[in-house]
């Protein structure tokens, strides 16, 4: 089995979410008394939300570069960082790494076109749902369409990621302002909608819409499992 490098923290409560997919997966799969072999490092989220907010990338990717060389440095096979935001510094990050980089919208993209999903609505932060990093891999890279909330939508699903799940808060109404957001989606023509921050699906599950949800965590989760494991002396 490979070790699977996690670089989180962004939030904390998210991170919490990958550590027990990845263990479940990898159980799910060997049995037994198996868990996942995993180096992790997590950073302090003040800092990088410091850095998110001022618009200082270049030192949110300084950061993140010497964590993820941490993460390397501990012996990892391989990197999740562990947000979709902060996929916006990845190509740093990936540079910087002998190790492969998953990359959360490659693992969310190879999902979709499995099942056969080309137009999909985003969910996310602002900078996430707003600037080309992920909207345009999705597009040019893969060749699915995105659609995203309008402005004001935009402002609430940003707000209650910051205000409330990084911080570990789930409230009703909050959900509620989701699923309308997401029937938003769907009537634009959304065949499905990307989680696209990892606290999100703290707040909203499958069972909450007909839409089908793309979680962003199980999924790179998954993607970590099947690195792991995809070898034949997997199970040593
Ligand atoms: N975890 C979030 C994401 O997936 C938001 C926190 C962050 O800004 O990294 O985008």
């Amino acid at each position: 089995m490979k070790t699977i490098g996690l670089l989180g923290g962004m939030s904390w409560e998210s991170t919490a979410n990958y550590y027990k997919a990845i263990n479940e997966g990898v159980k799910r799969q060997l049995g037994g008394f198996h868990s996942a072999k995993i180096a992790l490092v997590s950073v302090d989220f003040a800092e990088i939300e410091k850095y998110q907010s001022l618009g200082h990338w270049d030192k949110a990717a300084e950061c993140l570069v010497m964590a993820s060389n941490a993460v390397e440095a501990a012996g990892a096979d391989c990197l999740l960082i562990c947000t979709n935001t902060m996929h916006k510094v990845a190509d740093d990050i990936e540079r910087s790494l002998s190790i492969p980089l998953i990359h959360i919208a490659d693992a969310t993209a190879e999902t979709l076109k499995q099942n056969g999903v080309s137009k999909v609505g985003l969910l996310g932060t602002a900078f996430t749902m707003e600037q080309g990093f992920y909207k345009d891999r999705l597009t040019e890279k893969h060749n699915i369409d995105v659609v995203v909330p309008e402005p004001a939508q935009r402002k609430l699903v940003h707000d209650v990621i910051y205000k409330e799940l990084v911080n570990g808060v789930v409230e009703d109404a909050s959900r509620e302002a989701y699923l309308a957001t997401i029937d938003d989606l769907s009537r634009n023509g959304a065949q499905a909608v990307i989680l696209g921050c990892t606290e999100i699906a703290m707040l909203v599950q499958q069972t909450d819409t007909k839409i089908p949800l793309y979680d962003t965590t199980q999924i790179h989760s998954d993607a970590a499992v099947c690195f792991a494991l995809k070898t034949p002396e997997s199970a040593e």
